[in-house]
């Protein structure tokens, strides 16, 4: 099968190429603007550099494909919030654009959103039918990436399934960076002996996923040409607070952390945990690595 990942060497896409590279033949679509080709390892890929904004580049890419899982995104809510312009392109128009070349060539489309879309609603766990109330640029321009797939089901037949990601962790994730993870971010302070930075008191709790889980369920739905209607949660259910984060790091590492608390940041949500009830039923094989395996595999990429 012939496989578009756009975003393809980027975190969540480099750990899906080199599993669907094993059998398939994968083209990675990406501008590398927070993306690394070294992410890719040494997997048989064929890296396009360039933007999915880019009619012609997107076009070539698509030649003959089956199915396009669309990654490619200014991924970020701090990001987005300092320029809310760059986060609409890409996502929304980036999007759109995506969409209609799967039109073109009658591929299959499996796209990223975000748990961010619940936003401000405070109802947990979050169900895929709750009222979202995005709050900050990302979440929208996420919103309107998996509407947007949901009108192109309905207007012209196209076959798509949106997934909302929660808090997708794991190797390749940087952790280098002023817009970091919260993960690679303490686990990689922890590893240096610096001071982890919590920003809020830390009994903001998150849904973690691990991105081998994140992996099984992207190429499942690929090979399997899944579509749903509706978006579906990508995640299955735990909440983790990031004070038990850090206990659970200071038990892998066996010392104690120093941790440092700061206000919290513009467009963060409090508490996010997932209904995982309709990606139970539609992937009912999968079940999730859980945090604690996860973070020792994280700790030992870094
Ligand atoms: P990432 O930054 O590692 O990957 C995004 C990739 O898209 C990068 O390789 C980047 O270079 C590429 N890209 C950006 N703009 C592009 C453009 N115009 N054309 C082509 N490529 C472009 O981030 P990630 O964490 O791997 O996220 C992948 C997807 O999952 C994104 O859509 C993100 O919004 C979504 N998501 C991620 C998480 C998470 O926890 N990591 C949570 C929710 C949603």
């Amino acid at each position: 099968m012939k496989i578009l990942v756009t975003g393809g060497a980027g975190f969540i896409g480099a750990n899906l190429c080199r599993a669907l590279a094993e059998r398939h033949d994968v083209i990675v679509l990406d501008d590398l603007s927070t993306g690394r080709p070294a992410n890719l390892g040494p997997v048989d890929v064929d890296l396009q550099v360039g933007s999915v904004l880019d009619p012609s580049v997107l076009r070539r890419a698509c030649r003959g494909v089956a199915a396009i899982v669309h990654l490619a995104a200014v991924p970020s809510v701090p990001r987005s919030l300092e320029d809310p312009r760059r986060s609409h392109d890409t996502n929304v128009t980036g999007t759109v654009a995506v969409l209609d070349a799967a039109r073109d060539v009658g591929a299959h489309v499996v796209l990223a959103s975000s748990s961010s879309v619940y936003g401000r609603n405070p109802v947990l766990p979050k169900a895929e039918g709750l009222v979202c109330r995005p709050s900050s640029p990302y979440a929208v321009s996420k919103l309107a990436a998996e509407s947007y797939a949901a009108a192109y089901r309905t207007s012209f037949g196209l076959e798509t399934i949106a997934f909302r990601f929660f808090n997708v962790f794991g190797p390749l994730q940087a952790p280098d960076h002023a817009y970091a993870a919260v993960i690679p971010a303490f686990a990689s302070a922890a590893l240096r002996g610096l001071p982890l930075t919590v920003h809020g008191d830390g009994t903001q709790t998150r849904d973690f996923t691990y991105v081998d889980t994140v992996v099984r369920v992207l190429a499942q739905a690929v090979t399997g040409r899944t579509t749903s209607e509706t978006p579906v949660n990508l995640a299955f259910g735990t909440r983790t607070s990031l004070n038990d984060l850090v206990r659970l790091l200071e038990e892998e590492l066996g010392h104690r952390l120093k941790v440092r608390y700061r206000p919290p940041r513009r467009g963060d949500v409090q508490h996010s945990q997932a209904c995982p009830d309709t990606l139970r039923s539609l992937f009912p094989a999968i079940s999730p690595v859980p945090l604690r395996p996860g973070l020792r595999r994280t700790l030992s990429w870094l």
